[in-house]
């Protein structure tokens, strides 16, 4: 099984190994960072998560992933939101057309919410930035229809590829789903509850766990690194935590913080 994320670090690390044979593995270890919600803390995304400007801007920044929250509202349309319901109501059980015409469901910077048709359009525009894609999980509804909904949107975007999309999800049956149907895909678990190789073991190939879950089993690390499984973290802002995190040795730091995390790793960058 291809696991996209961990088969580029890995590559790399052994290209760094070539040229600087007398360095460690771990200082040439690559780390990629990837954009919260967006690079919306910044004048020109109008400190607007999820919005298209965040969007555009981590591509601007040639970041190597940005990072996005995708809900199903009740007519079966996709939306960009991180929390469950906006301006109010629930996005599950509201239709499209009250997100895109509520005034209290604007962004900060103006935009309405997109539609994940147009965030993916945006998505097409910079092939160096990947589409790290959170599958929001359902209360009320089978979450396979969400999944298939994105599925299909990806390939009508031509997105529908390993080195462009990655996802990630809270719900295990989302990430079951993605195991089985899409295991080419980096797959990523967020909730921290679930040791990698019980994960591993269930056909998913990566974790993006909360740094605390790390500071508590900094060995998952290893382990998960041990079973060809990618790691990412998030969300982290603090320069110490982001230090922390470096020296633990993760394949991607999510942040709200792009920019510092830029500075403090330097040469070692990872980018698509
Ligand atoms: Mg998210």
């Amino acid at each position: 099984m291809t696991n996209y994320f961990f088969s580029l670090i890995r590559t790399a690390v052994a290209a760094s190994m070539i040229l600087l044979v007398s360095t460690t593995a771990s200082a040439q270890h690559k780390i990629a960072i990837a954009a919260h919600r967006g690079f919306w803390k910044c004048e020109a995304a109008g400190n607007s998560e999820n919005s298209i400007a965040s969007l555009r801007e981590a591509q601007k920044a040639a970041l190597w992933g940005s990072e996005f929250d995708v809900h199903l509202t009740a007519d079966n349309k996709l939306l960009v939101n991180h929390d469950n319901t906006r301006g109010g109501k629930e996005i599950e059980l509201t239709k499209l057309s009250y997100f895109k015409t509520d005034e209290q469901c604007r962004l900060k910077n103006g935009e309405w919410p997109s539609t994940l048709d147009e965030y993916l359009k945006q998505g097409q525009a910079s092939d160096k930035t990947m589409l790290v894609f959170e599958l929001k999980p359902e209360k009320h509804r089978s979450e396979d229809v969400l999944i298939r909904k994105s599925v299909r949107a990806l390939k009508r975007h031509g997105l529908f590829d390993p080195s462009r999309v990655m996802f990630i999800s809270f719900s295990k049956h989302m990430c079951d789903v993605i195991a089985k149907k899409y295991p080419a895909f980096t797959n990523q678990y967020l909730n921290g509850d679930i040791a990698p190789k019980d994960l591993k073991a269930q056909g998913i190939n990566g974790i993006d766990y909360h740094y605390n879950v790390f500071y508590k089993h900094p060995e998952w690390v290893a382990e998960a690194h041990s079973l060809g499984m990618s790691v990412n973290v998030w969300t982290v802002n603090a320069e110490k935590d982001i230090k922390a995190m470096i020296d633990l040795g993760v394949d991607c730091i999510t942040t709200n913080e792009p920019l510092l995390v830029r500075e403090i790793l330097g040469s070692k960058e990872l980018f698509q």
